[in-house]
């Protein structure tokens, strides 16, 4: 599934900043705050960025925005790195930190102070905020806001050096609080914060907000095209403000797109984090969950994320976007690409009456694709079918296995059913069947005609394994605006049950993905997965089974 390039505005405007000499080398980043998993939100704005570095031959910088230690942990940047390899993008040089220009940062500020543009401010947050106005009022100059150069140097230096409290004082940009964009309306620069940071230990007790932070970072990484979602659009005035008065060493420029919603998924860490918090799920990354990590353990790849996030394209206009379709290029990409293979949910036994011995037969891995191989698959007088592909009677519309009639083992013989075994409930337990006399021994491609084709695991080296069965966590399409998530869960997202698998996919490595034939793509569990104990998670279903009956 190569992804072909589609045009978008974006790619429109690095060709012609190429062609016109404005830049000569695209820099793009990608600045994730580490205060949570990243999620498919995120992975559209990684395939924007690392992308267009791709396709115009420049770098793309993974660069953590961490001005807030509070709500940021090691573990959130773990996890971040590991997702934007896994989609398969690698960061130009080392991993970067907005933490590591905290003494530039400083230094800027002080320079801000020396040329009358910033003021440490006394006012209460609450005060601060009645100050500021609002949409249609203008906001009120502060008391404070006329402080000398020298003793502001002075108030500043003194936060630094931890002598004030948290929420004592801040300092402020000295723009317009007249001015129509709130932002321009004196933007705090720097609160005072005694934590610990999860980089610079306690080297510092203040920090700069995001957004005296951010355009500077972009400045100090030469970065080319600073790309972002269109909430901060109306921040770019105070990010030019900063950039045109400071001795910065370059002047990156801000381009904006539409986010990235799909419906029944939130995508907002905030959300997400309620959702591990509350224990609605096992983690960040419970399968289930449209975090990357999630989206990896539940067996999605990196090349469908890529196309879906391709095929949604990039514009300016909000929209939504249906989860069908991503998840519709989670199935194409993996009938593409995985190895078919048998698997019975549903068990219930069947003797073979007129097999004597066991045989090998010779299943291909794939219906399109020869270079998949087959595989040896043993079939023996005992094999496992689903409870479900066998009827004592049924009318013509069922084609599986039926009393006196005839259906064909997937990659094997036709079978007609002889009877049946119930137990005290009336419940079958068990079918027998003969193999179709002339097909026996013979090639199963044998021209005797069946109904139908059903699976099955051969029972004496078959292997019991967890079968997580996942759906859609939500029921409704915008679950961001329940009240109260329990209102919106979906109570068969997980189901687990036991199932049968063919012996060879008790072996194979954590993250394998199958086929299992007639029942879906399913894949072996990033974790719990082992040999001998397999568990496999149901990637999706073979069709769409929500479209439909909604
Ligand atoms: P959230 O609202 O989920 O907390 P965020 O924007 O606060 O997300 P950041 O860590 O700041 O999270 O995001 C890093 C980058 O990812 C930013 O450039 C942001 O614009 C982008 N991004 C976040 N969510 C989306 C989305 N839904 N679609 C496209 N890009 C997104
Ligand atoms: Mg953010």
């Amino acid at each position: 599934m190569d992804t072909e390039h589609r045009s978008n505005f974006l790619r429109t405007q690095i060709q012609n900043d190429l062609n016109a000499g404005i830049v000569d080398r695209v820099v793009t980043r990608f600045p994730p705050e580490p205060n949570g998993y990243l999620h498919i939100g995120h992975a559209k704005s990684i395939t924007v960025n690392f992308g267009l570095a791709e396709q115009f031959g420049g770098v793309c910088n993974l660069r953590f925005d961490d001005t807030n230690p509070e709500k940021e942990s090691q573990r959130f940047i773990d996890a971040i790195k590991s997702d934007v390899s896994w989609l398969g993008y690698q960061w130009d040089g080392d991993v970067r930190y907005a933490s590591s220009y905290f003494q530039q940062f400083y230094e800027w500020a002080v320079h801000l102070i020396e040329s009358e543009k910033a003021y440490v401010c006394d006012l209460s947050a609450d005060e601060a905020r009645e100050y500021r106005g609002t949409l249609t009022t203008a906001g009120r100059d502060s008391p404070y806001r006329n402080r000398p150069i020298e003793e502001n140097l002075r108030l500043f230096e003194s936060m630094r050096a931890g002598e004030m409290e948290e929420g004592a004082c801040v300092l402020r940009a000295k723009i317009d609080m007249a001015s129509p964009n709130i932002n321009l309306r004196d933007p705090t620069l720097y609160r005072i914060r005694k934590v610990a940071h999860h980089q610079t230990g306690d080297d510092w007790v203040i920090y700069p907000t995001y957004d005296f932070a951010h355009g500077q970072e972009d400045a100090i990484e030469g970065i080319s095209h600073s790309i972002c979602t269109l909430e901060f659009e109306d921040h770019k005035p105070l990010y030019d403000w900063f950039i045109e008065n400071l001795p910065v060493p370059s002047r990156p420029r801000q381009f904006e797109f539409a986010r990235l919603n799909v419906n029944f998924t939130v995508t907002s860490k905030r959300k997400l984090k309620l959702l591990v918090d509350s224990g609605v799920v096992s983690g960040w990354d419970d399968p289930r969950m449209p975090t990357i990590a999630g989206m990896r353990r539940r067996g999605y790849t990196p090349t469908a994320l890529r196309h879906f996030c391709e095929e949604v394209g990039t514009s300016r206009s909000d929209g939504v976007v249906d989860v069908a379709m991503l998840e519709s290029a989670v199935r194409n990409d993996l009938n593409r690409q995985a190895p078919r293979a048998m698997a019975v949910l549903n068990p219930l036994a069947l003797e073979l009456t007129n097999l004597d011995d066991a045989e090998i037969l010779q299943i291909p891995n794939h219906p399109a694709d020869e270079i998949m191989g087959k595989r040896e698959v043993r079939l023996s007088p005992r094999i496992w079918i689903d409870r479900e592909d066998f009827r004592q009677e049924a009318n013509k519309k069922f084609k599986r296995l039926v009393l006196g009639k005839r259906v064909r083992l997937r990659g094997a013989y036709v079978i007609e059913a002889e009877r049946c075994e119930l137990d005290d409930q009336g419940e079958v337990i068990k079918v027998y069947a003969s193999i179709v006399p002339q097909t026996l021994g013979g090639d199963p491609d044998d021209g005797v005609k069946a109904k139908g084709v059903i699976h099955w695991v051969d029972a004496e080296t078959g292997v019991e394994a967890e079968i997580r069965s996942y759906d859609r966590l939500f029921t409704v399409e915008d679950p961001s605006r329940a009240d109260n998530f329990d209102d919106v869960i979906n109570p068969h997202s997980l189901l687990v049950t036991r199932g049968i698998v063919e012996m060879g996919l008790a072996s194979v490595q954590p993250e394998t993905r199958f086929q299992f034939e007639r029942e879906g793509y399913f894949v072996a569990d990033r974790y719990d997965h082992a040999a001998g104990a397999p568990v496999y998670n149901r990637v999706i279903g073979l069709r769409d089974t929500w479209t439909s009956h909604e």
